[in-house]
């Protein structure tokens, strides 16, 4: 269905050519943004302009429907087509750039290569639906949504190990290296998996070496568009995430919320490595833990890994939005928004239903869905509201991916410094619906939206109520994406929150990363039953 745009030779030579320009409008785009060093020198005294409260721009996914949680830099407005017009703008601007003995040729080839430029762009996936996010209604994202499921499908046609899941998991590992090795020797492990370009330009800047990128939480990842070029394939993957920069020389930390657009790339005809490899860092070739030369020279095996050659590598990064983060004011809650909105279903969620009886030798639907809101997610609303309430985030970690647990765990701790705790009780689930299944070789994922009520309010040190009301129920709605492991048969009626599903030892012994102290697995990646693995709420879910 959906081809990529034909291409005459004449076309593939300008191609070549966009290439070089594509680097020049990267070099600007990176430099100006975060980590330039200029723009948040003076990072926490900033008013801080968009700092609008609570919007509904991008949340974490937070344990509740309430303000206090989401992230404060992040406007929802200001977003949409905000990448187009980067990559537009910046070709209008390429002339400038070149300036010295700019030959009348070139300024034709220039001037085609735009033209070839803005025709792939409009063919191609990047002015898609994608940048219309915010402002529009729900409805619109089935199209968007079908369109990228379709892509996603085909993906899997060609790269029957590709996983959505491990995909993300692997795009955040590189994310977290990446920030905490820039400007550091450490920069090298990571060459295989960075472009030329971007390696080139984050290990050429000086203002990267005179920083430190430290606790780094990644509050969304999410794969925004997937497309298919001649010579392999591309996905383009948001990040929302919260950093501490650090000026090495003075000391001075800030903390910033980014939004950020990575593109990732790989050669065609690949197949994702097996899912411990998508996990960890490790030599492409050889399976060695990674320990690269600066050429991408693995130490143990001596191949050279090519970029993209075996894994995927990244080849663009906009830092779309870049904020100093500041913890906002407890007493602030807003009105809910979005519980209302049309509910976002997966474009052929029935027959997805069908495959997920199927494969697990089920017998129908709704006596599943049934016995799967009963024992999984009721059980686990409460559990996880009872921990976050109880500013026990630890009480939940057998419970949660990791991600998940990082980031909660982030905001928890943010209140904890201030001494505030968020309460959530009297919760009343209300309905429950299925949105979304998706299932691959390795993992099996299915999101409901929730319907729910509870009190929501916010108490200081003193017991002193901050914001929210203990008297009047707060109405809302939240999606919660659950996953486990492709194959595990466990019949839902066996799950007990309490105990560890590997061992049946009381789940009180869970580590940070989510190790079972008794039995030493790991059971928060979904190999022994559900994990909860993203929360987001209504008004910005997208599918
Ligand atoms: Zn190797
Ligand atoms: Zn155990």
């Amino acid at each position: 269905m959906k081809t990529h745009p034909r291409l005459s030779p004449l076309s593939l030579l300008f191609l070549l050519l966009l290439g070089n320009l594509l680097n020049l409008f990267c070099v600007t785009e990176t430099q100006a943004r975060m980590g330039g060093g200029h723009s948040y020198s003076s990072g926490s005294s900033s008013g801080s302009s968009g700092s609008s409260g609570r919007s509904s721009g991008g949340s974490w996914g937070g344990g509740s429907s309430s303000g206090g949680f989401h992230w404060s830099g992040s406007s929802s407005s200001g977003f949409s087509g905000r990448s187009d017009t980067l990559y537009l703008n910046s070709g209008n601007a390429q002339p400038e750039n070149k300036s010295q003995g700019t030959l009348f040729i070139e300024i034709i080839i220039l001037i085609l290569v735009i033209y070839v430029l803005i025709r792939l762009l409009s063919h191609s996936s990047y002015s898609g639906p994608v940048n219309t996010v915010r402002s529009s209604r729900p409805d619109d994202y089935a199209k968007m949504n079908a369109s990228l499921d379709d892509k996603l499908q085909d993906l899997k046609g060609r790269d029957a190990n590709f996983s959505k899941v491990l995909f993300i998991d692997f795009v955040c590992l590189i994310y977290h290296k990446f920030y905490s090795f820039r400007g550091s020797d450490q920069f090298r492990l990571i060459s295989p998996y960075i472009s030329k370009m971007v390696a080139e330009q984050t290990a050429g800047n000086v203002f990267y070496q005179q920083q430190s990128i430290h606790d780094i939480v990644i509050g969304k990842a999410k794969i925004v568009n997937i497309s298919q070029r001649e010579s392999g394939d591309n996905i383009l993957v948001e990040f929302e995430t919260n950093l501490s920069l650090q000026y090495i020389k003075t000391r001075e930390k800030v903390r910033l919320v980014n939004r950020e657009r990575w593109l990732f790339g790989r050669q065609a005809g690949l197949l994702s490595p097996q899912p411990e490899q998508m996990r960890t860092l490790s030599c492409p070739s050889c399976g060695a833990p990674a320990d690269f030369t600066d050429a991408g020279e693995c130490q143990y095996c001596h191949s050279f890994i090519q970029g993209g050659s075996r894994q995927w590598q990244v080849i663009k990064i906009d830092v779309i939005d870049s904020q100093p983060f500041k913890t906002q004011d407890p007493g602030g809650y807003v009105e809910e928004a979005g519980t209302n909105f049309t509910t976002v279903y997966q474009y052929g969620l029935e027959s997805r239903q069908g495959e997920f009886i199927h494969t697990h030798h089920l017998g129908d639907w709704p006596s599943f869905f049934n016995g799967f809101c009963e024992q999984v997610i009721k059980p686990y609303f409460q559990a996880t509201y009872a921990a976050w309430s109880k500013g026990d985030w630890r009480k939940a970690r057998h419970l949660v991916s990791d991600r998940l647990y990082e980031s909660n765990g982030f905001w928890m701790d943010e209140y904890a410094k201030q001494g505030w705790r968020n309460i959530l009780e009297n919760i009343n689930i209300q309905k429950i619906e299925i949105v979304r299944i998706d299932l691959d070789k390795f993992y099996d994922s299915l999101t409901v939206r929730v319907f729910a009520s509870c009190l929501d309010y916010t108490i200081d040190s003193q017991a002193k109520l901050l914001g929210g009301s203990l008297k009047k129920p707060r109405q809302f709605s939240e999606y919660w994406t659950f996953m486990r492991t492709a194959g595990v048969e466990r019949i839902e009626q066996e799950y007990d929150l309490k105990t560890c599903p590997s061992c049946g030892a009381p789940a009180d012994k869970v580590g940070q990363t989510g190790i079972c102290a008794y039995c030493g697995s790991k059971i928060t990646e979904g190999h022994f039953s559900w994990v909860l693995a993203v929360i987001t709420q209504d008004e910005v879910y997208e599918g």
